[in-house]
């Protein structure tokens, strides 16, 4: 297992963005370092590369960005699950409870076929409403979910609990 202290070093904290009061972890930051991304999708890939990925779904936005890279990697296939409205074809809709109101995300119907192994990749695992989404867009198309996969974790919103029967791996874990 890699030495995730330099990744960290490389994560940017901005307060109070998007609002007063929320310390957002930047991995814009991280990107732009030649040898920090490569390390982060080297550590994802020697995760998964014997657990027979068929699949890699990222979540938009930012997990469009990681995703594709450990997809190429794993010799899997790429799926966006996108925000609603942005997809063609016909899709698979779940509504998922934000702090106030509600968001929904897509995905094609035809996406994964039934018992195909899938990985779900996002930069961040804060409260896990996101990640759970996508697992049961998932289920919804019969997928078979190998793990689920972000760059940071923040332990203390306890994301993780949401998901006692899965395999979470996070490289970078902030309390
Ligand atoms: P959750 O649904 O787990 O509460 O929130 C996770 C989602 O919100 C992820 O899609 C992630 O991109 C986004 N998110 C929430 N907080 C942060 C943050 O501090 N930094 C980044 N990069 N993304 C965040």
């Amino acid at each position: 297992p890699i030495n995730c202290e330099p990744l960290k070093a490389l994560v940017r904290g901005v307060p109070d963005f998007p609002k007063p009061g929320i310390l957002f972890y930047d991995i814009t930051t991280l990107l732009k370092d030649q040898t920090g991304f490569a390390q982060l999708i080297d550590a994802f890939a020697q995760y998964y590369i014997d657990k027979h990925v068929d699949l890699v779904l990222g979540i938009e936005a930012r997990g469009f960005i990681f995703g594709p890279a450990l997809a190429y990697r794993l010799n899997a296939g790429f799926v966006p699950v996108r925000k609603p409205g942005k997809l063609p074809a016909e899709t698979a809709t779940i509504k998922y409870d934000l702090e106030y109101g509600s968001d929904s995300l897509q995905i094609h119907k035809d996406a994964i076929q039934p018992g195909q192994r899938v990985i779900i990749v996002d930069d961040l695992l804060a409260t896990g409403g996101t990640m759970l989404a996508t697992t049961q867009l998932v289920k919804q198309l019969g997928g078979e979910i190998v793990g689920l996969t972000v760059a940071i974790e923040l332990d203390f919103l306890k994301g993780r609990a949401k998901f006692p029967d899965m395999d979470v791996f996070s490289l970078m874990h902030y309390d």
